[in-house]
């Protein structure tokens, strides 16, 4: 299965990613998880690509398009994936398209999760992220059984510098300038599903897995 999660920040991308991959078997390529892991190295893509996140911009395409190519090239990729955050603007998802007609292999579906501006920002600002495995809390949404630690690992629970309120409301702005234009361009290739996001947490996956099934 080939999938792409679609939608603004705070829709709950990565919360319905951490179950579709379990069901489908397939890894879980988060561009944003990958630039977190490269700030956190302080490598050299980390010290750039922070530059923009801080901001609530997007990364520069040539910065991104060239890591996921090469993430989709490795093995754990054979029988499909789930890609979360990317593509992000139209150039990005030609890049893939072109990546993934030199492949020959085509995408199964673009999951589009829509969730209202206000509590989008109510979601991002109550995001609390697991330091050691990721896990996706939300203080009063999803809480963990005891505050500030993972229910998964027993790691440490920190807020994301970029959910700070002016942040995200830069972040859902640019999402609708730069993300949304490819609801339109999925939609022409009879890939988009769409999903009520406001619905509880099990309730949304319970729908996309039908949709998928069927
Ligand atoms: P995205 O990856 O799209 O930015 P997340 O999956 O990190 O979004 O979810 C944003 C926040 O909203 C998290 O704190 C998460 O726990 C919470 N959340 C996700 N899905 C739901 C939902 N269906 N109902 C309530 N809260 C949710
Ligand atoms: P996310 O974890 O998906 O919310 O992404 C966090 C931030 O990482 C975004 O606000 C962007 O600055 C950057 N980012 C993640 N994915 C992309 C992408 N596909 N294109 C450009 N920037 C990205």
């Amino acid at each position: 299965m080939r999938l792409i999660l679609l939608g603004p920040p705070g829709a709950g991308k990565g919360t319905q990613a951490s179950v579709i991959i379990k069901e489908y078997n397939i890894p879980h390529i988060s561009t944003g998880d990958i630039f977190r892991a490269n700030i956190k190295e302080g490598t050299e893509l980390g010290k750039k690509a922070k530059e923009y996140m801080d901001k609530g911009l997007l990364v520069p395409d040539e910065l991104v398009v060239s890591i996921v190519k090469d993430r989709l090239t490795e093995d754990d990729c054979k029988e499909g994936f789930l890609l979360d955050g990317f593509p992000r603007t139209v150039n990005q998802g030609e890049a893939l398209d072109e990546e993934l007609k030199q492949m020959s292999l085509e995408l199964d579906k673009v999951i589009n999760i829509n969730v209202e501006k206000e509590v989008l920002i109510q979601r991002a600002i109550g995001r609390r992220i697991c330091r050691d495995c990721g896990a996706t809390y939300h203080v009063k949404f999803n809480p963990p059984k005891k505050e500030g630690i993972c229910d998964v690992c027993g790691g440490e629970l920190f807020q994301r510098d970029d959910d700070k309120v002016e942040t995200v409301k830069k972040r859902i702005k640019v999402y609708h300038e730069q993300t949304e234009p490819l609801i339109d361009y999925y939609t022409k290739k009879g890939l988009i599903l769409n999903v009520d996001g406001t619905k509880p947490i099990d309730a949304i996956f319970e729908e996309i897995s039908e949709a998928l099934q069927g």
